[in-house]
């Protein structure tokens, strides 16, 4: 799996059989703060451009809003198996999977979709390309382990997880990202003190893309079947929208995979 940049998205190139993809901001239609590729309805953008830059996001890929299903993401580790009778569930804002932050399917008739600002999006499929599956991952859902709980689901599957291959998307990077004693208590106590650097006696950097990696290795996935972007949302405000840098009133960008429809 390798990824490259263009004009509106960051692509993985995971599988032949596979699009895995993840959205600047750029190429939409939004005005400042939210400019232009904002997918938020909840920010407080124009209703109307968010439908239109959800549209934009997928129709690059050759897909339709109404292939997408995204969930209302809550920053637990719930995962939902995804097939296409929910097709359109929370594409336009409406009716989404609820409290879900793990989706898997094994249906090319879907679009899975989240919304991310600096949390961790993580791409799953394996080489025979069966699945398809995308998290996100914040510090909570990070230190409650959603990965490994993915990679648990695809192995009951019958799915090694020695076969599969991840993708790690762009967000907060350890240059951006201090946290507090909380955080440092519930990330070490799942990823050890790696991820964590020292700032001063009651704060540290956190790499959260180091911790989820060292939980999907720990889960059986192997480092060289893992790719990172790597990209910080907060170092990038021309490419990204960040949360952590810009609060609550900035867009957020959208993590996508499906398998290719045949
Ligand atoms: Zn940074």
């Amino acid at each position: 799996m390798e990824f490259r940049l263009t004009e509106s998205a960051v692509v993985f190139d995971v599988h032949p059989k596979v699009q895995a993809w993840f959205t600047t901001r750029l190429g939409g239609v939004s005005d400042a703060p939210f400019d232009t590729l904002n997918l938020s309805y909840g920010v407080g953008d124009r209703s109307e451009a968010v439908t239109e830059n959800r549209r934009r996001a997928v129709r690059a890929f050759g897909r339709t809003l109404d292939e997408v299903v995204m969930p209302h993401q809550v920053h637990r580790n719930h995962i939902e198996w995804v097939s296409r009778q929910w097709r359109g569930r929370g594409s336009a804002g409406r009716d989404s999977i609820p409290a879900t932050d793990g989706f898997l399917s094994d249906d090319s008739g879907v679009v899975l979709a989240m919304g991310f600002a600096d949390c961790v999006p993580i791409y799953l499929t394996d080489f025979d390309a069966r699945v398809v599956g995308l998290l996100h991952a914040g510090w909570r859902g990070t230190a409650a382990e959603i990965q490994g709980l993915a990679v648990n689901a695809l192995n009951a599957q019958g799915i090694d997880p020695s076969r599969i291959l991840a993708g790690i998307g762009p967000s907060i990077g350890p240059c951006c990202y201090e946290v507090d004693s909380p955080v440092y208590e519930a990330i070490t106590r799942v990823a050890g003190s790696e991820p964590l650097t020292v700032k001063d006696g009651t704060h540290w950097w956190l790499d959260l893309k180091l911790a989820n990696r060292i939980l999907l290795e720990r889960a059986g996935v192997l480092p060289d079947h893992i790719v990172e972007a790597p990209f910080c949302t907060g170092c990038r405000p021309d490419l990204f929208f960040s949360y952590r840098m810009q609060g609550r009133v900035s867009g957020r960008m959208g993590g996508y995979i499906c398998l290719n429809a045949s």
